[in-house]
């Protein structure tokens, strides 16, 4: 058994695992990092187990408003760069930063267990190394949401998780559940290669174009979570009108408040009717789908991209204060009242929320690590308050959805980060 427990481990070499690497570097914080794949990108490295990525994805939100501030994204880069460019991006941060060298690849995380004070670290050999702390960057996108339907199919279903490219529709009568990001984006993909495309949608997405006055959507909506001048009013509502043209049902939520669809195809698609929007589905026999508006068709395959889960699969929820519901219940999303030396990182999503909250995320874990280690009176302060306040930021800013931790209210977060990074803990 190795003993390492005078450093931190890291388990994630994404864009969350990369920024609090650097954070704990700076902070002179020793750590290890231990991923599962075979190179650092997360998600973005295609080649990652289970990445939701596939070959047509871009960004839906623009390099400028993403990128780290340390490390702005190439210039030669487009707006919203490809998943293989971002990719390139994440390898040279870890390369740039010297964040390589502490990374052990094809790593798989599958039980941590606290035992006085450390923790234990077991990996998919069986292997068990001891460490000082635990840091989870293993990303949200890890387990797909199926949705319950009724009855049996017979053709092919699978989650959006493992679409990766339009070959596999080609001829197919193809029926996508869900209206998200990905669910349009395998449906303008499907478009030019499936016999037939639908949708089968419940309650409606805004749909928003890339851009706006020749500039990235969210760089022209720029007052985080809301739409603040008249201009910008007027200009999302004159998008938002077009999407009255189309058979589309009217979200029920405000804007923000949930990621809005960014994509510049879907509606001219649905106009032309290469895109036929379905209701709810009914009941599923054989290969024929009923929908709850008393209509039918039939399907070679059904993608289901209806979201994620959080799942952390190698900790007991009770370490993370998770004891019902679909999330853990962890002050600004990171800290979890049973343990000083167990940080949660990334588990976080809104519009125009870039990759800078991760990192100032992973200072404010350093900070916290070096306070706990001296054993401070502020440090005490701070878990105190972080024990009778534990839910607060968690469930004041989480929004109703299947992968409701995840989304928060990004003005809240990064305020309550500032302000704890300018205080003593
Ligand atoms: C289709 C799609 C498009 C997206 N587009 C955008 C966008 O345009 N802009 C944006 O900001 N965000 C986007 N996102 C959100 C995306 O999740 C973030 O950009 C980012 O990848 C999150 O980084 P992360 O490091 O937290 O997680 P991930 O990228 O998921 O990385 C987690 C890492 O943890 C490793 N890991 C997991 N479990 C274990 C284990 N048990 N042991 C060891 N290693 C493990 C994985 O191998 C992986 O490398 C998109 C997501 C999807 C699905």
């Amino acid at each position: 058994m190795s003993t390492t427990e005078d450093k931190i481990l890291i388990i994630g070499a994404g864009p969350t695992g990369l920024a609090i690497a650097k954070a704990l570097q700076e902070s002179e914080i020793a750590y290890d990092i231990y991923d599962r794949s075979m190179d650092v990108g997360g998600i973005w490295n295609i080649d990652t187990p289970d990445s939701p990525i596939y070959e047509s994805a871009h960004m839906v939100s623009s390099k400028d408003k993403t990128a780290f501030s340390f490390h702005p994204m190439p210039d030669e880069y487009p707006d919203y760069p490809s998943h293989t460019q971002v990719y390139r991006y994440l390898q040279d941060i870890a390369e740039t930063y010297n964040v390589y060298p502490h990374i052990l690849f094809n790593k798989e995380v599958i039980r941590a267990v606290p035992q006085r004070g450390l923790w234990l670290i077991e990996d998919h050999t069986g292997t068990v190394a001891t460490y000082g702390g635990l840091i989870i960057a293993t990303g949200p996108y890890t387990r797909p949401h199926i949705p319950d339907i009724a009855g049996s199919y017979t053709g092919r279903l699978i989650h959006s998780q493992s679409y990766k490219s339009a070959d596999l529709l080609a001829d197919k009568r193809v029926l996508i559940i869900g209206n998200g990001n990905s669910a349009c984006d395998i449906a303008v993909d499907a478009v030019h290669r499936a016999q037939s495309v639908d949708m089968s949608i419940r309650s409606g997405h805004y749909i928003l174009p890339k851009y706006l006055l020749e500039k990235p959507t969210d760089q022209v909506l720029y007052d985080r979570g809301d739409i603040a001048n008249r201009i910008e009013k007027e200009l999302v509502q004159r998008f938002l009108s077009d999407m009255d043209t189309i058979d589309w049902p009217q979200p029920k939520h405000e804007i923000f408040d949930r990621y809005p669809v960014i994509n510049s195809h879907i509606i001219d698609h649905l106009k032309s009717g290469d895109i036929a929007v379905r209701s709810a589905i009914a009941h599923v026999e054989e290969d024929t789908v009923r929908y709850t508006d008393g209509t039918e068709a039939d399907y070679d395959i059904i993608i289901a991209a209806t979201g994620y889960e959080i799942s952390f699969p190698f900790i007991h929820h009770r370490h993370l204060n998770w004891s019902q519901g679909t999330r853990p219940e962890l002050y600004l999303n990171t800290f979890t009242p049973w343990h000083r030396n167990l940080f949660v990182a990334g588990m976080m999503d809104a519009y125009d929320l870039g990759w800078d909250s991760r990192y100032q995320q992973g200072q404010l874990i350093a900070k916290v690590i070096l306070g706990t280690r001296a054993d401070t009176s502020d440090s005490y302060r701070f878990w105190e308050r972080t024990v009778s306040d534990r839910t607060r930021i968690a469930t004041a800013d989480a929004m109703e959805s299947p992968s409701k931790g995840m989304l928060i209210n990004p003005l809240t977060f990064e305020k309550e980060i500032q302000k704890l990074l300018a205080i003593n803990i």
